[in-house]
């Protein structure tokens, strides 16, 4: 009778779904290394930013090790956890001081010391089976083939071979190493969502892409997160799909980079039917739709594009893209924004890029009315794009509805906010600094 119930409430947890908002998989940082350009600013051994809530709270000034003066702790008890692994680093930075490795080369060098130590215990995945270092897929041939990826390795094994003595770590496993890292690797955001660091996670290594993710991944600390976006069928954790790339792409693009960084074709749902469509988009002078260029005509009123019109398109587009290739000026970036607002449709992936480096330079000149101009012109293809509740979605929603209160437009900005809030309620709770930090600019 027992086993009956055992069995049949088993099958029955076998049915269920994730909840959006359910955790799905919690993965402790492997390995990792904090990003050399903030490297003053998050803690080398808990991974947070105390910077990000300085409106909130009082900043804690992080401590700098006075032995290699190079990587930074938030307290005495980081400082102290951490020894373990940092000392024999802190001895080689000394030695080779005032270089400093690139971040590759101090991640790669992390791992090998810790290999050396042991290294193999292994992480257990939700169903049960232990997942370990030697785990990680390498794909070393492909990697040997391409002439940019073997030239970097040859370039990094020289540089670990004058932080220690050649015999120390043998060529074969740094390159594995090294595989092991690009295939395996991700950006580690802080709470704003801004690249803090790289980091090696052996429970999340083995979740597979889609450009269509199911969960949010959240990093907390020195562990990462997965929270469902919408409801999971069991196995959960099988079924969950992250996202390898965090920007709006097309497909074609998304799947050149997935190819050649991961090397696979993406066959994801987004891929596989190329929606949503991101391709040269007008819009239609006469009724504000979009109409993509290949297609031509104005769904809503039936106008066809003129060839005037369509050469205006691509002589904006080529000088947009000149103009972000070579870093232009602000007064030209500014310029080609508001003139590609007047022309494009919301599926051009130019004017996104257009639109992020908008937002981005008034932001720092404080010119919050374009601010605001630059995040609205690109909410649409990021919503066509991320998933609803995704927490990408939800850096433009909290930056948005801040800039508009900024501008007391209120009515405005709560709408944004309310949005915003309820995606950071389901990824991050209500107890979360970043919903002190919310409930902090709200009007
Ligand atoms: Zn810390
Ligand atoms: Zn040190
Ligand atoms: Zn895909
Ligand atoms: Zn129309």
């Amino acid at each position: 009778m027992t086993s009956f119930f055992i069995l049949s409430s088993d099958i029955f947890r076998k049915m269920e779904f994730a909840k959006p908002g359910d955790l799905v998989l919690s993965s402790e940082v492997y390995s990792h290394i904090v990003n050399g350009k903030v490297r003053s600013e998050v803690c080398d051994h808990c991974l947070i930013r105390p910077g990000i809530y300085s409106e909130i709270q009082p900043v804690s000034i992080l401590r700098r090790c006075s032995s290699c003066q190079i990587v930074y702790f938030c307290s005495r008890e980081c400082q102290k956890s951490s020894w373990k692994e940092h000392k024999v680093e802190c001895a080689y930075l000394k030695k080779i001081s005032p270089r400093i490795p690139p971040d590759t080369v101090r991640l790669m060098i992390r791992v090998l010391l810790k290999l050396d130590k042991g290294g193999m215990h292994g992480e257990t995945l939700p169903d049960g089976t232990l997942r370990r270092f030697s785990d990680l897929l390498t794909h070393e041939t492909e990697i040997l083939k391409c002439p940019k990826r073997s030239e970097a390795f040859q370039h990094f094994l020289q540089l670990v071979e004058i932080c220690f003595s050649k015999e120390k770590f043998q060529p074969t496993l740094v390159f594995q190493v090294y595989c092991k890292i690009l295939i395996n690797s991700v950006d580690i955001t802080d709470d704003m969502q801004e690249s803090v660091g790289t980091g090696l996670y052996l429970a999340l290594s083995a979740v597979d892409h889609s450009c269509k993710p199911n969960v949010n991944a959240i990093f907390n600390g020195r562990t990462v997160e997965l929270k469902a976006l919408e409801p999971i069928p069991a196995p959960w954790f099988d079924n969950c799909r992250i996202s390898y790339l965090a920007p709006v792409l097309p497909r074609d693009e998304r799947r050149k980079v997935l190819q050649d960084q991961y090397y696979f074709k993406c066959e994801c749902s987004y891929c596989s039917a190329d929606t949503p469509r991101i391709e040269p988009s007008l819009l239609c002078p006469n009724c504000d739709t979009t109409i993509l260029l290949s297609s031509e005509t104005c769904d809503k009123c039936r106008i066809t594009l003129t060839l005037d019109r369509i050469k205006d398109y691509y002589s904006w587009s080529d000088q947009a893209q000149q103009l972000l290739a070579q870093n232009a000026s602000d007064s030209e970036i500014f310029e080609v924004f508001l003139s590609g607002a007047k022309l494009c449709g919301t599926n051009d992936s130019v004017m996104l890029k257009v639109s992020e480096e908008t937002w981005k330079r008034a932001l720092n000149l404080g010119d919050m009315d374009l601010c605001v101009e630059g995040l609205k012109q690109m909410l649409p293809l990021q919503r066509l794009y991320y998933p609803e509740n995704s927490i990408l979605l939800w850096n433009s929603l909290a930056l948005l509805s801040k800039a508009l209160f900024s501008l007391e437009r209120v009515e405005e900005g709560r709408t944004y906010f309310a949005e915003a809030l309820s995606i950071l309620k389901l990824s991050y709770g209500e107890e979360h600094n970043l919903h002190k930090y919310m409930l902090s600019y709200v009007l």
